[in-house]
């Protein structure tokens, strides 16, 4: 952990998702003049070449930036803010340690938190919680479906998206693609392929991407998560889904591509 008074750089001051983002970009200055010396402080980057502080205010009322809407940052940057909220959710949630019940402290030398009773030091690690999701193409055809909590207040479906599920212990990624897809869709899949990852700090994720192709089956919703799953083709608008910068978005385009790449 650093503390930092005099020095300057760029601060993370954050209230969980919520980001104080003025004029584009994070705030600049001291920690005197940011009114922060008081307060826990650890460094955790570099921002724009300037060392980069996170620091949660609980109280203050700003005008807050929610992380999502930050999405059109370079993945460096976004994935910057991440971590700094998903560490700040994991020292505040590992305030006391898991074997010997007494409290912790931030490591000083790793993302760690350290037992202070002397007879245990145990370290704990931030939890990342791998979650995959995948993009089924069906010929010039995507399965998008819309989930329970995307639903509209009519009772509509809302978004529709890519399946997505959290691995479960003892399962492969490619285990849990397989099975989510099957579960919630009724879908065999075939092809998997690895596709890309984002960190997603909602709380604490992983996003593991993946591409696959149909196999067999027919459309059948698991109804206690989804409300609406369809094949929609490459070539006609798609329903509202999400937005740039999610690793979902960017399934979706690459799926688009290769319909069309196979239709030509
Ligand atoms: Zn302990």
């Amino acid at each position: 952990m650093k503390f930092a008074t005099q020095e300057t750089g760029f601060w993370l001051i954050h209230q969980g998702q919520k980001i104080y983002f003025p004029n584009n970009n994070l705030a600049f200055g001291s920690a005197i003049e940011l009114e922060a010396v008081s307060k826990r402080i650890i460094q955790i980057g570099e921002w724009e070449n300037a060392p980069l502080y996170l620091l949660e205010e609980s109280q203050e009322e700003r005008e807050w930036t929610g992380l999502r809407d930050l999405l059109h940052l370079p993945k460096e940057k976004f994935n910057l803010l991440n971590r700094g909220v998903e560490l700040n959710h994991f020292f505040k949630t590992h305030q006391f340690c898991g074997k010997c019940g007494h409290q912790t402290q931030i490591a000083p030398d790793e993302w760690a938190v350290q037992c202070q009773n002397s007879a245990c030091h145990y370290r704990t690690y931030p939890v990342i919680c791998p979650s995959i999701i995948v993009a089924v193409r069906k010929e010039a055809e995507i399965l998008l479906a819309s989930h329970q909590r995307h639903i509209r207040r009519d009772g509509s479906a809302g978004l529709y998206t890519v399946l997505a599920g959290f691995v479960e212990v003892g399962e492969t990624f490619e285990q849990t693609v397989e099975r989510e897809v099957f579960e919630e869709t009724g879908i065999k899949i075939k092809n998997i392929r690895y596709f890309g990852s984002q960190p997603w700090a909602f709380p604490n994720s992983q996003m593991v991407g993946f591409l696959a192709d149909y196999d067999s089956g027919e459309i059948r919703l698991q109804e206690e998560e989804i409300v609406d799953a369809q094949w929609f083709r490459f070539d006609q608008p798609l329903p509202q889904h999400p937005a740039d910068g999610t690793i979902a978005a960017a399934l979706i385009k690459a799926t688009l591509e290769i319909c069309q790449k196979e239709a030509n």
